[in-house]
């Protein structure tokens, strides 16, 4: 978890609100809506998103998590029905197919067994117990039904207002997913540090971006679907295959663009037979990795908040088991590595070749085919768990 660091952020941010969300008239168009919205509840809820337009589309992380705060101070109803609309869309229609089939299959049985034995009368009545229960259920589920209904009418409202589509579709000179990502130079997923996610646009087609991760879920948020603090460049693994949908505002995560791990999360190497100090080199190139070492990462800075939500960000990224079941044989390397080049190694190294060196993290850059420096840790995959391991060995 990198944080990314850039000095323009808030001059891009008010770009991407004059060029993209102004410059395509959606300003105007959320003013429409609310003119003509009927609903007196939808009305108010227009009214505190045109209100509060230019924060939604510029805020800061921060800002955005208390416009949702504030959101759901307001208007209750309809943040919640978003939120049910996320959550429980597949389980609804699930358990709505199940309630039909029970009534059907207790019908069925009260008749076939009103005539038979006692102990199978007693099966139909419990059936029927259960299909009442499940009835209670059903109304339980069409209320969820309304809350549903509510947040697709929005949704629908704000489709052409909050287009993401529109904005990963623009053309190449326009301002744009394309641009967006040109501007920023992320080059290294944030999220994993695993993966490259260059920007390229070829000049006869053919062109590549990082995806652009909803820090909170559109599915929930439908209104931060272009918002530029929302918009989290990132790999397709991270974004697609891990996060999806999930709800970061209910269940707190890192947010890139806030914080990173920095030194406060650390990898960490725990030996299964033997000790830091008594390294048995031989079998970190002949023997399993699995069977030598544990790959962890500690969480080693003592603050609640910022513990809950790097846990949620290393449980939802699968940050430790992936890094431990892909990327052993790296930090094999790395210890093995620790062995030449000890603190002595890198000292004569600098006194060496002065010409070549301006810090120690040059040295160790050249020595490790990454970057260590703190502020440098997004340049190349996998740098993090470098300048962690390196540090541990003893490389610094
Ligand atoms: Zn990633």
């Amino acid at each position: 978890m990198i944080k990314v660091e850039r000095e323009f952020l808030n001059i891009l941010s008010e770009k991407h609100y004059n060029d993209f969300f102004i410059a395509n008239n959606n300003s105007h168009l959320l003013n429409e809506l609310y003119r003509n919205e009927k609903n007196p509840d939808k009305k108010s809820f227009y009214y505190d998103i045109i209100d509060n337009i230019h924060d939604i589309i510029t805020g800061a992380p921060t800002r955005l998590r208390e416009l949702i705060e504030y959101l759901f101070g307001r208007h209750e109803r309809i943040m919640y029905a978003f939120t049910f609309y996320n959550i429980e869309k597949k389980s609804i229609s699930i358990d709505i197919r199940n309630i039909n089939r029970r009534i059907a299959t207790a019908k069925k049985n009260i008749i076939k067994y009103s005539h038979a034995k006692d102990t199978q009368k007693l099966y139909s009545v419990k059936l029927v117990v259960e299909t009442i229960k499940k009835y209670q259920k059903l109304k339980y589920a069409e209320d969820l039904k309304k809350h549903r209904m509510v947040a697709e009418e929005i949704i629908n409202d704000f489709s052409e207002i909050f287009n993401y589509e529109a904005f990963t579709s623009q053309p190449k000179h326009a301002w744009g997913a394309y641009t967006l990502a040109n501007e920023l130079q992320v080059n290294v997923c944030p999220y994993c540090n695993r993966q490259y996610t260059h920007t390229f646009v070829g000049e006869e087609g053919g062109s590549m971006r990082p995806q652009f991760d909803h820090f909170f879920a559109k599915s929930i948020y439908p209104f931060f679907s272009i918002s530029f603090f929302n918009l989290i460049p990132s790999c397709y693994i991270c974004n697609s295959s891990f996060k999806s949908d999930k709800d970061f505002y209910l269940e707190e995560h890192i947010n890139p663009y806030e914080e990173g791990f920095d030194d406060k999360v650390k990898f960490s190497v725990q030996f299964l037979k033997g000790s830091k100090t008594k390294i048995d080199y031989v079998s970190l190139w002949f023997t399993p990795h699995s069977e030598v070492f544990r790959l962890r990462l500690i969480d080693s800075y003592n603050d609640k908040d910022f513990s809950k939500r790097a846990k949620g960000s290393i449980k939802t990224f699968h940050l430790e088991e992936i890094y431990e079941q892909c990327h052993s044989d790296y930090v094999s390397e790395l210890l093995i590595k620790s062995r030449e080049y000890n603190e002595d190694a890198i000292d004569f190294l600098m006194l060496a070749f002065r010409d070549l060196f301006v810090r120690r993290e040059d040295v160790i850059r050249l020595v490790t085919n990454n970057f260590v420096a703190l502020n440098d840790l997004g340049k190349r995959p996998l740098a993090k768990l470098t300048r962690d391991i390196t540090r541990e060995f003893g490389i610094q």
